[in-house]
């Protein structure tokens, strides 16, 4: 793709400062714009010596700001979003609000400029689906709306709806994809995602917390990948008014995955600094559903994407395997929790 102007909603969260890195390595010119809700400017720092890339910090909301940026670009990534489960629980009308209200205003700029927009959903719409994997044209079964945790769903939901409707009722070129857990460098354990939190965890060499019997699953994908998918996704114009699932399909439960970055963090420790390894006390401990989240919130036992629709659009699927992952994230670090 020759050089073009791209805007990142978001872009100071975990996916979109990868994204703005990897964008800026490829000769493009970046504008990032962020409330720094959840996203951190520490994470967009290193970039601000390039010429190519700037920032605004402030609110899609704000409509001024973002009519003048999407006319001063090509491509729109739409990242900006309430982040990750805990948040969601805790902070329902939050969500809902800055999803549904969010994506309404960026496909309104975007429409006045023709920009083409890739909306960033997530693997939480398949809900409850017990058809695996789950594959973009399945069916939806959600959880009923006094329980909080589905109403980041059905919000995400929504914003594909209209997503859809401004391709198909008003021609704007728009692509979905929906990512699947995804892992890294910078990710945070804040908002209650477990790798993160793992590692950190098991640095401090505190009890690893896996809730629940650890037997429900996962697939996690290193960021690189993810942000490898979503670019190939914005260069190509077969893809436009479709959704793609984006995933691992290397499966781990979480109580292997506990083990996993146990043994991981061992091996970067013993490499590094082995004398840290006497007071090495770190173990497992489990914690109950109702004592690990807020009442209202049901865990999804298995959660594993079909990447065939990506495959076959773009050639595009995973390099990096889930132990590379972890010691990419202890070596190169990642979000202390506060
Ligand atoms: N989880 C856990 N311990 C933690 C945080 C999460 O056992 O400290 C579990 C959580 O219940 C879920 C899985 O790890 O089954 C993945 O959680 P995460 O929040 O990372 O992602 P999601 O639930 O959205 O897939």
């Amino acid at each position: 793709m020759n050089a073009q102007r791209i805007l990142i909603t978001g872009g100071a969260g975990f996916i979109g400062s990868h994204l703005a890195e990897a964008l800026l390595e490829r000769g493009h010119i970046v504008t990032i714009i962020d409330n720094l809700s959840t996203g951190k400017f520490e994470n967009i720092a290193p970039l601000c010596q390039n010429p190519r890339f700037r920032f605004a910090i402030d609110s899609i909301l704000n409509e001024i700001v973002l009519d003048r940026l999407a006319s001063e670009c090509d491509v729109i990534f739409h990242l900006a979003a309430a982040v990750g489960v805990k948040l969601i629980v805790d902070q329902p009308v939050q969500t809902i609000e800055t999803n549904v209200n969010g994506t309404m205003a960026v496909l309104r700029a975007a429409v006045r400029y023709r920009a083409k927009v890739l909306i960033a959903s997530t693997s939480e719409v398949y809900g409850k689906g017990n058809r695996v994997p789950f594959s973009e044209d399945d069916d939806v079964v959600l959880g009923p709306t006094v329980r909080s945790r589905w109403s980041y769903a059905a919000s995400k939901m929504i914003d594909e709806f209209l997503a859809l409707a401004y391709f198909r009722e008003k021609g704007l070129p728009v692509v979905i994809f929906r990512l699947f857990n995804t892992i890294g460098p910078r990710q945070s354990g804040r908002y209650g995602m477990v790798v993160p939190r793992f590692i950190q965890q098991a640095l401090e060499g505190k009890p690893l917390t896996v809730y629940g019997d650890g037997n429900q699953s996962r697939c996690f994908l290193h960021v690189k990948d993810a942000v490898r998918a979503m670019i190939a996704l914005a260069e190509s114009d077969s893809v436009l008014g479709n959704v793609y699932n984006i995933g691992s399909q290397e499966e781990i439960s979480i109580r292997d995955l506990a083990d996993l970055v146990l043994r991981t963090v061992k091996g970067v420790k013993l490499r590094k600094i082995p004398q840290s390894l006497k007071e090495e006390h770190a173990e497992v401990v489990y914690i109950p559903y109702d004592q690990a989240y807020a009442s209202g919130f049901e865990d999804m036992s298995r959660r594993l994407p079909d990447i065939t629709k990506i495959q076959k659009a773009i050639g595009w699927s995973p390099e990096i395997h889930l132990q590379e992952a972890i010691e990419d994230i202890v070596v190169n670090g990642f979000l202390t929790q506060k």
